[in-house]
C-alpha cells in the first residue's frame, strides 16, 4: 500500500495543517480493515481526507490520515433504477464525465467539483435550488468501514437505524467507501447571469425563488446591484463552453486575484472594487449540458463561512447584513453568495427539517476576516442559524445542541460503533463530543 512518512498536510484553503505521522492510500476495502485494525491495536486516531476542500479542522491529525484517491472509480450504472454506484474516494467531477458519457448526472451540484463523494457527503455540500436537497439527499445506500473493521451496507433498507445519521457524519462513523446514488437524465439547461437593481430584485425575491430550477444571487458590499444566476431546462442545443469557461477564467479568477490583491495591499479600496465588480456584472446566456454547467474552477484562495437559515428569514437577514456591513464599514470585496436549499430530514443537515436560505461570506485570504465574519454570525444566528459542516464558524458544542435537535441520538450511535473514539480529533471533540 502507497504510504507516506511525516508529509505536510494542508486544507485548499490553507486555513489548517498538521504532519499526519502517515498518510495511507489503501486500494481496497480489506487494506481499510487491516488498516483500522492496526489502528486499534497501536491505539492511534484515523481521519479520513477526501479533496481537502473543508475550511475547518475537520480533517488535521498528527496521527494516521488516510486518502481514498486510490479508491475511486464508478462500479456500476443501473439505468433501470436510475442509480449509480462508485467508490467513496471518487471526485464529483470524475463522475460527471462519466455519467455525461452515458447520458446522465446528479440532479444538482454545488460550485465547484472537485471535491470526493464521500466528504461532499459528510459535510452536507450543496447547490441551489428549492426543489432539491443538498448532495446527501441524492445517497441511496452507502457502505462503511465502522471502527470494528466491519463492513456496514446503510440504507433505508438495510440497517436502517444508522442511515440519517450516516449520511452527514463528519467521517466519525465510519469510512465511506461506496455510495449508491440516485441520478438523473442529463437536462439540457439554460444558464442565465445578469446584473439587477437592488430594490427591484428584493421586491421579486420569491418569484425569483419558485419561479426558477435552479437559482442563486450574489451581494456585492456596498453596491446596489445584485448578480442573478438562473438556470432552466431548455429544448434548445447545447453549445460548447470553451469562450464561457475562458471568460470566467478571466474575469472570476485572473482579474479578480488581482482586485483582490489591491484589496490586501490596501484594503480602504474594498468598497470601490466591490462596486467596480458589482457594474461589470454583464449579461450572459449559454445554454450547455447539466454537469458541465454547475461548477466553476475557484483559484483565488479565500476563507468561508456559511450559514443555513430558515427561508421565511432570507429577505430580512439579507437587509441586515447589507445595513451592517454598510455601518460598520468592514474592508470586503468578495460578494456574498445566497442560494436556497430543500428541507430534509438528516440528522446532520443544516436544512433538517425546513426549506432553507444559505448565505455564504468570504474574505481573501490574507486579508482580516475575524470581526467580519463575527458580525454576519451574531445576524445569521439570530435567525436560526445552522452553520455548514465544512466552513468556519465559532459554534462549540453547546449552540451545535441547541441547532441540532438529533445530537445526542447522533451521539448514541458514534459511541456504539466506535467506543474507543478511533475516528475522533481535537476539534471534532470541540465541536460535538458530549464527554
Ligand atoms: C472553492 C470551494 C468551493 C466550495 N463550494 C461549495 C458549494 O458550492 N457548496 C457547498 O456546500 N460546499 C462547498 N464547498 C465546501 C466543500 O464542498 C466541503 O467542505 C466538502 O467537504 C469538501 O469535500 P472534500 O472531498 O474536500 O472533503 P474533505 O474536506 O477532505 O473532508 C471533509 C469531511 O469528510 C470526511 N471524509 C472525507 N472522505 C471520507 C470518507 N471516505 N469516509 C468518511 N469520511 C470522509 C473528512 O474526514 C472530513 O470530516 C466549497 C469549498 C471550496 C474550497
Amino acid at each position: 500500500m502507497k504510504t507516506i512518512q511525516g508529509k505536510r498536510w494542508r486544507n485548499w484553503s490553507q486555513t489548517c495543517e498538521s504532519i499526519p505521522e502517515k498518510i495511507l492510500y489503501p486500494s481496497s476495502i480489506e487494506e481499510i480493515t487491516s488498516i483500522i485494525k492496526e489502528a486499534s491495536k497501536q491505539e492511534k486516531r484515523i481521519r479520513v481526507v477526501g479533496a481537502g476542500h473543508s475550511f475547518t479542522s475537520l480533517v488535521k491529525t498528527d496521527d494516521w490520515l488516510i486518502s481514498l484517491d486510490l479508491l475511486s472509480g464508478i462500479e456500476q450504472l443501473d439505468e433501470a433504477a436510475s442509480t449509480v454506484t462508485i467508490l467513496g474516494g471518487t471526485r464529483l467531477f470524475q463522475l460527471g464525465e462519466v455519467l455525461g458519457q452515458e447520458g446522465y448526472s446528479q440532479e444538482n451540484l454545488g460550485d465547484i467539483n472537485v471535491q470526493s463523494i464521500a466528504g461532499a457527503i459528510s459535510t452536507g455540500t450543496h447547490g441551489t435550488g428549492l426543489k432539491f436537497g443538498n448532495i446527501p439527499t441524492q445517497v441511496v445506500e452507502i457502505v462503511i468501514v465502522t471502527a470494528s473493521g466491519d463492513v456496514l451496507t446503510v440504507s433505508e433498507e438495510q440497517n436502517p437505524q444508522y442511515f440519517k445519521a450516516c449520511l452527514i457524519s463528519l467521517g466519525v462513523l465510519g469510512i465511506i467507501v461506496k455510495v449508491k446514488l440516485k441520478i438523473i437524465k442529463t437536462l439540457i439547461y439554460e444558464y442565465r447571469s445578469e446584473r439587477k437593481e437592488y430594490p427591484l430584485f428584493e421586491q421579486q425575491l420569491e418569484c425569483y425563488i419558485n419561479e426558477n430550477r435552479h437559482f442563486e444571487f450574489f451581494l456585492f458590499p456596498y453596491s446596489d446591484c445584485v448578480q442573478v444566476k438562473t438556470m432552466n431546462i431548455t429544448n434548445r442545443k447545447p453549445k460548447g463552453l470553451f469562450f464561457h469557461n475562458l471568460k470566467n477564467l478571466i474575469f472570476e479568477n485572473y482579474l479578480f486575484f488581482v482586485l483582490s490583491e489591491v484589496c490586501r495591499v490596501l484594503p480602504r479600496s474594498s468598497q470601490t472594487i466591490s462596486r467596480i465588480s458589482a457594474k461589470a456584472v454583464g449579461t450572459t446566456t449559454i445554454t450547455a449540458k447539466s454537469y458541465e454547467i454547475f461548477a466553476s474552477p475557484r483559484l483565488v484562495k479565500f476563507r468561508e463561512m456559511e450559514y443555513c437559515i430558515p427561508l421565511h428569514y432570507f429577505k430580512p437577514a439579507i437587509q441586515e447584513i447589507r445595513k451592517c456591513i454598510e455601518v460598520k464599514k468592514h474592508k470586503v470585496h468578495f460578494p456574498i453568495e445566497c442560494r436556497t436549499v430543500k428541507a430534509d430530514d438528516i440528522w446532520f443537515s443544516p436544512s433538517y427539517q425546513r426549506d432553507s436560505a444559505y448565505i455564504a461570506f468570504h474574505m481573501y485570504k490574507g486579508m482580516p476576516y475575524e470581526e467580519y465574519f463575527q458580525e454576519m454570525e451574531a445576524i445569521m444566528r439570530k435567525y436560526e442559524g445552522r452553520p455548514h459542516w465544512g466552513k468556519m464558524h465559532s459554534l462549540g458544542k453547546k449552540e451545535l445542541y441547541s441547532c441540532y435537535p438529533k445530537l445526542p441520538d447522533f451521539q448514541a450511535i458514534r459511541y456504539e460503533l466506535d467506543p474507543q473514539g478511533i475516528f475522533l480529533n481535537d476539534y471534532i471533540k470541540k465541536i460535538i463530543i458530549d464527554e
